[in-house]
């Protein structure tokens, strides 16, 4: 599904990835681990295209994405790749189903098609009797469980999530890993995943661990 080959990222002469090769099959929960400074979420950035190595390639499916750039890139982005960050970054003014509609409203869906396709994953989700709420009129959870909805709306090849449940508690913390697990199951839905939470590095499918800007 994704392959990164030889990656390298230097900030100023600060070398931050070493030459990292890396590779992820449809339908795999993939963790990356390691302590803080190491280059995760560099690296997740990189794989996602928000950033761009000075060196190697990343291939998502049959797309070379570190050649794209522009406004091919953008799109390309919001229609194959849903990002999850720490903090969920709703917007404020918007309810939850806005929130979710947005990706599709980018990629030019119709509004009720993206609005079918929002509702659906937020009934998935339990979200059912909360799609009109403001972000601000719901839990940790149920923002982040939003969150992840907008990051499905265009059914995308691959999630890349960094530290999804670090602002979470741990009951809320493990229903999210069971979600991806059950996303991963149902719809064979595959997953990056940066994060410093033992439980939910032991439910994927496998880890990776980085140090110094290399995979050890
Ligand atoms: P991790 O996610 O493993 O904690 P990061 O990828 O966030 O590590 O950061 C790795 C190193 O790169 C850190 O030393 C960090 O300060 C540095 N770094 C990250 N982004 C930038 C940037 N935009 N400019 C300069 N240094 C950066
Ligand atoms: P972290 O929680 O790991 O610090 P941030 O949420 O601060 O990560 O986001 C890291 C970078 O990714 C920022 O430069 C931000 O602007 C960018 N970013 C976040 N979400 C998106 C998105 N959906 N599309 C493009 N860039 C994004």
């Amino acid at each position: 599904m994704l392959k990164a080959t030889d990656i390298k990222k230097s900030y100023g002469n600060l070398s931050i990835l070493k030459g990292v090769n890396f590779e992820v099959q449809k339908g795999e929960i993939v963790s990356i681990i390691g302590p803080s400074g190491a280059g995760k979420s560099t690296l997740l950035h990189i794989l996602g295209s928000l950033d761009k190595p000075d060196e190697g390639t990343v291939e998502l499916k049959d797309t070379m994405i570190s050649k794209l750039s522009g406004d091919l890139l953008s799109s390309f982005r919001n229609q194959n790749i849903g990002f999850v960050f720490q903090f969920h970054h709703l917007l404020p003014e918007f309810s939850a189903i806005e929130n979710v509609c947005i990706p599709a409203f980018i990629a030019k869906k119709s509004k009720k098609q993206a609005e079918a396709r929002a509702l659906e994953l937020l009934d998935l989700f339990g979200l059912k009797d909360r799609v009109n709420h403001k972000p601000s009129q719901l839990s940790g959870g149920e923002q982040q469980r939003v969150a992840i909805a907008r990051a499905l709306v265009n059914n995308p090849s691959i999630i890349l999530a960094d530290e999804p449940s670090g602002n979470l508690d741990s009951e809320n913390a493990s229903s999210l890993h069971q979600l991806f697990v059950s996303l991963r199951d149902n719809f064979q839905q595959t997953f990056v995943i940066v994060t410093h939470n033992e439980h939910l590095a032991k439910t994927s499918d496998r880890v990776v661990t980085m140090k110094d800007g290399l995979i050890v």
